[in-house]
């Protein structure tokens, strides 16, 4: 997912976002695009849980943070969106929200991509409609509605579990990006037609 204008005249609290400076690695992908006429099959994937937290796992893990800090505004990247099939998606170092390890002592890392693997939102309340966007659908935002509070549990990359508890904005984002790991994308979800965004 990735913010435009639009987006942030709903979400004034995540403008800090804009000043997010672009990383470029070696180790970045090429996201698969939808452009309404081909979709690359992996967008419609509903991803395998993972099971094995390899060195492969680590090497993906890797490359989908470097890519997503390569992408200007980016606040979540899915497996699907570079054709893994493995269930997991990142979000943006900057969300909100209250982590809280089932290992007590483990804390949050700041600075860093937070990696959900084998999510699962095991609470929602309240809705929020409002505009979305997606890298695999570049050029236009699609109006959606959304729970307004979730609590997801996941594990990270080295298999330890949490539950990650947000609202607004961040909210929206995860549930954004864990669609993306059932092959669905926001455009399915939209409640009009597409619009093109005010800042392309
Ligand atoms: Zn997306």
């Amino acid at each position: 997912m990735r913010l435009t204008k639009k987006m942030l005249a709903s979400f004034f609290s995540i403008a800090i976002l804009f000043s997010f400076v672009s990383i470029t690695h070696a180790e970045v992908l090429e996201v698969l695009v939808d452009n309404g006429a081909s979709s690359p099959a992996a967008l419609s994937t509903k991803c395998s849980p993972v099971e094995d937290f390899s060195e492969e796992l680590q090497t993906k893990i890797q490359n989908i943070k470097d890519t997503f800090l390569s992408l200007p505004n980016g606040a979540g990247l899915a497996a699907t969106q570079v054709g893994y099939t493995d269930r997991f998606f990142v979000i943006s170092q900057e969300a909100e929200g209250e982590l809280i390890y089932e290992e007590k002592k483990l804390k949050r890392k700041p600075g860093q991509p937070l990696v959900f693997i084998n999510p699962r939102i095991i609470e929602e309340s309240g809705n929020q409609i409002g505009w979305e966007s997606c890298f695999s659908l570049p050029g236009y935002i699609y109006k959606t509605e959304r729970p307004l509070n979730i609590t997801i549990e996941a594990s990270d990359e080295n298999d330890n579990k949490f539950t990650f508890k947000t609202t607004g904005f961040w909210a929206k984002c995860i549930c954004h990006e864990n669609d993306h790991l059932d092959g669905i994308l926001c455009k399915a979800k939209a409640l009009e037609p597409r619009e093109a965004p005010e800042d392309e």
